[in-house]
């Protein structure tokens, strides 16, 4: 697309550009053909505003049709392209694969059930080219059909992590985004293995804008976080954005040499004085603070693993997915 742009400058020709729509999908089979509907309302502002667009599935190990029917797809429509892994990798692995594989001058990430409305895009497209924004970010503004208790720890994780780290990580944002060419290079150029997209996207900087939009239900199917994935994947964000944890430890265990440090002298003051005339008082509450205080090592221990098992995993190299097939 460089050198297009380059031959376009050169020879003064106003060349199309080129839209990137990415869709990570996982066992999606149901959604593929109304997404793909959905996103086809748009064709004609496209094509009014002189875009020509690829839409690259990435197919994140399903075990259903989801490939098959995309394949399908791409019988009928030549524009349409996707990666197969090998196996489920995540759909943090996806955006990325997605990204790489994008030629376009704009790209746009969004999910396959259509609770990222295709009928944004037209408008995100506009802030990016008109209104010389780099990065077109979505948020939804309420949390309607999501069960309470999942509603009440997301806000509070946010609350927490915006707490750890400057990265600006927003509430509701979605992974729903239309950024320009450099803003996904920029993307790109971090190449972590322990991926967390929203702090990511806000890390990079660049000037964005926030599109708020009202919650829409998934059209058909089931989300594949269940509640305990997206615990692990809300520490994964906390450690991949925020090194507070370990601080935390490092405090916790001051704050406690200093206690043991108030009672040593509490001690032996107490024993040059009055003595101890009953050695077996105390044994309740020492029992306690032994207790409590191996709990706080191993949770502060606990807390170091997990940095080192990141550091680990990132050390190794390995790659974030393997490509089954392409097309
Ligand atoms: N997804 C993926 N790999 C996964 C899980 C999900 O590619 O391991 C895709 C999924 O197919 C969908 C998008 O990521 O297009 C968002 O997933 P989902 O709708 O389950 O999440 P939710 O909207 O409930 O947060
Ligand atoms: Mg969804």
């Amino acid at each position: 697309m460089r050198i297009f742009a380059l031959f376009k400058h050169f020879k003064g020709i106003d060349l199309m550009s080129l839209l990137s729509v990415i869709v990570p999908c996982y066992n999606e089979q149901d959604n593929i053909f109304d997404f793909y509907d959905e996103l086809m309302k748009n064709e004609s502002f496209f094509k009014g505003a002189g875009v020509e667009t690829e839409l690259i599935f990435v197919d994140d190990g399903s075990t259903d049709d989801t490939a098959a029917r995309v394949k399908e797809l791409a019988t009928r429509d030549r524009r349409i392209h996707l990666v197969s892994f090998s196996r489920n990798f995540g759909k943090e692995a996806g955006m990325y694969a997605g990204l790489k594989k994008a030629k376009g001058d704009y790209v746009a990430i969004m999910d396959c059930d259509l609770q990222d409305p295709p009928a944004l895009l037209p408008q995100m497209y506009k802030a990016v080219t008109e209104e010389g924004y780099d990065s077109v970010a979505t948020r939804r503004v309420d949390r309607k059909g999501e069960p309470p208790i999942r509603s009440f720890f997301a806000r509070a994780f946010y609350r927490i992590i915006n707490k750890m780290t400057k990265t600006e990580i927003v509430d509701g944002a979605r992974d729903f985004r239309l950024m320009n060419r450099k803003f996904v290079d920029a993307v790109l150029s971090m190449e972590e293995y322990n991926r967390f997209s929203k702090g990511i996207f806000g890390w990079v900087g660049f000037k964005n804008k926030w599109l708020e939009f009202e919650n829409v239900e998934r059209k058909k199917g089931e989300t594949k976080w269940s509640f305990w994935k997206l615990f692990i994947y809300a520490l994964d964000g906390i450690m991949a954005f925020s090194t507070a944890p370990l601080a935390m430890a490092s405090i916790l265990g001051v704050f406690f040499c200093l206690v043991a440090f108030v009672f040593i002298v509490v001690i032996i003051i107490r024993q040059w004085t009055v003595g101890d005339p009953n050695n077996t008082v105390g044994w309740a509450s020492m029992a306690c603070i032994v207790l409590f205080v191996s709990g706080v090592q191993l949770f502060s221990l606990g807390i170091v693993g997990q940095y080192l098992s990141k550091t680990y995993l990132e050390v190794k190299k390995r790659p974030l997915y393997i490509v089954k097939e392409e097309l």
